[in-house]
């Protein structure tokens, strides 16, 4: 276990008024790195409202499979918040995960085809399935227009997020997540609603939720299955989580369905 970093020691409750999350990621590099950068910019709160925040970023080199993320979140977090990130590429290990982070209370933040794509969603929408490559999502990362700092993404095994990749997402972020969300809304599946998505924990008391209502959380019905939901991203509800980005109105149901 010599490998795991950072350690998952519990932060001191010095202040009860910071919310403290610990967010396990399935890779090492890009989404701790981008933890790191939602806690500099964004954790002291804004003195307008928005709580100060602490995420533990739960990570280890050479990263881990989603449901082992999702143990990690569990066990690093005790009785705090917890959230697993992870994408789709094993895909297999998914419905465990789901399943284990429905029984934990351990939300979830999927990104298929990969967590890249919330980072091209800060500079522009995306759409179309992937089927599960990346390789468009980052080429578009690397020409987007104001992502100049991403131009030499992913080139010599560099998927950092710091310095000037961080400041060229900087203002973008409710951007990304409104393109988020129209993910939600142009979902194939055709009744997934953003307006559906939960973005506050659920009650202590709150009944208990199937792997497929745990994943619904997102704002994809209950039915839409995970694996087919190509090109979407999750993230955009640990920045609403955070107050980072207000809550979006519900989406109106599109024409030729009940309302
Ligand atoms: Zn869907």
């Amino acid at each position: 276990m010599e490998d795991e970093r950072p350690l998952t020691s519990r932060l001191s409750r010095h202040s009860r008024q910071v919310q403290v999350l610990y967010v396990a990621c399935e890779g090492e590099s890009t989404e701790p790195d981008y933890l790191q950068y939602l806690n500099e910019h964004f954790g002291d709160g804004d003195g307008q409202g928005r709580r100060p925040f602490r995420i533990q970023p739960v990570y280890r080199r050479n990263g881990w499979t989603p449901s082992a993320a999702v143990e990690a979140a569990r066990k690093a977090a005790g009785e705090d918040e917890a959230w697993a990130l992870f994408d789709r590429d094993q895909w297999e290990d998914i419905p465990h995960a789901i399943k284990d982070a429905a029984e934990s209370r351990i939300e979830l933040a999927f990104s298929h085809p990969s967590f890249d794509l919330w980072l091209l969603l800060h500079f522009q929408a995306f759409g179309g399935a992937q089927s599960g490559s990346s390789t468009l999502v980052v080429e578009k990362l690397r020409q987007a227009r104001g992502a100049d700092a991403f131009k030499d993404y992913d080139k010599r095994g560099d998927k950092s997020v710091k310095g000037a990749r961080r400041d060229a997402l900087t203002g973008r972020e409710a951007q990304a997540v409104a393109n988020a969300r129209r993910l939600v809304a142009s979902c194939t599946h055709g009744l997934c609603d953003p307006g559906q998505a939960q973005t506050k924990p659920p009650g202590e008391d709150a009944a208990s939720h199937s792997p497929q209502e745990w994943a619904a959380r997102s704002g994809h019905a209950v039915d839409c299955p995970v694996l087919q939901r190509d090109p979407s991203t999750d993230v955009w509800r640990l920045l609403v989580r955070l107050g980072i980005v207000a809550p979006g109105p519900g989406t109106p149901r599109r024409s030729g369905r009940r309302s």
